[in-house]
């Protein structure tokens, strides 16, 4: 479970985002659209403290990651596994090396045992066959799930994704919804940034529209989609339809 609590972030004089209050059940996929510079990434980062909020707090299972030593920030960093726009998988190591890293070098885990637990989570993400495939040999769409399978491997408590397909052709989006929406059913917490609104429209709990780092409305997502209540969300939806 995650939580936001009174969030704020300035940069200078500049408020990005503005009392945020956030609550993401168990289980539970959030949506969340809005303009671009709206605070949308900037929220997401705030989570795992890649950027430090000004004020507020972000609770994990009831723990508050923005009140913990450097030292515990660390290991509560490791129950929310992120996936970019970006991949940033190391070139220089094929797919299974890639989903292994972080388990040998954050958890301890043996290098038999990290292999083991990616080779289980390319399986998951569909890529047991290109486990000794280097990134460059892999399609975005696959490069993708290799990072997906990579925060999967470290067992986070939530996944956060910031536009994961937008940086995707057309045509490889799809694998990267699909691996979303079964980690969806099988009970992920999960907090996601997108513009894919018929992926919301089918695998999303609620949607969050964010404008001007305030959430202006939020809702299920038929009822954002079709009976927008704020005339921000409303102009906002026409634009992007
Ligand atoms: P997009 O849809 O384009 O990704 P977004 O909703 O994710 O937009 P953010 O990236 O969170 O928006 O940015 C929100 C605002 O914060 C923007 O005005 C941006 O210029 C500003 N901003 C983000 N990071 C910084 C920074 N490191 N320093 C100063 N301003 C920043
Ligand atoms: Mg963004």
């Amino acid at each position: 479970m995650l939580e936001l609590v009174g969030l704020n972030k300035r940069f200078g004089d500049l408020t990005v985002l503005h009392d945020i209050h956030l609550r993401v059940g168990q289980g539970e996929l959030v949506f969340v659209i809005g303009p671009s510079g709206s605070g949308k990434s900037t929220m997401l980062r705030c989570c795992n403290r890649l950027e430090e909020p000004t004020s507020g707090s972000v609770l994990i299972d009831g723990a508050d990651i923005t009140a913990c030593s450097p030292r515990a920030l660390n290991k509560m960093r490791l129950n929310l596994g992120m996936v970019f726009q970006g991949f940033h998988l190391y070139p220089h190591m094929d797919a299974v090396g890639n989903v292994m890293l972080a388990q040998v070098k954050a958890l301890g885990r043996s290098k038999d045992e990290a292999r083991a637990r990616a080779l289980e989570m390319l399986d998951r993400v569909g890529l047991r066959h290109k486990s000794d495939a280097m990134p460059s040999a892999l399609s975005g769409g696959q490069q993708q799930r290799v990072a997906i399978a990579r925060a999967l491997a470290l067992d986070p408590k939530v996944m956060l994704f910031d536009e994961p397909t937008s940086a995707l052709d057309p045509e490889l989006v799809g694998s990267v919804l699909a691996v979303m929406k079964d980690l969806r059913t099988s009970g992920m917490t999960m907090l996601v940034v997108s513009h894919e609104m018929g992926f919301a429209r089918e695998a999303a709990d609620r949607v969050i529209f964010m404008d001007g780092g305030v959430i202006v409305e939020e809702g299920q997502p038929e009822a954002i989609f079709t009976n927008p209540q704020a005339e921000r969300t409303r102009a906002f939806l026409s634009r992007v339809r």
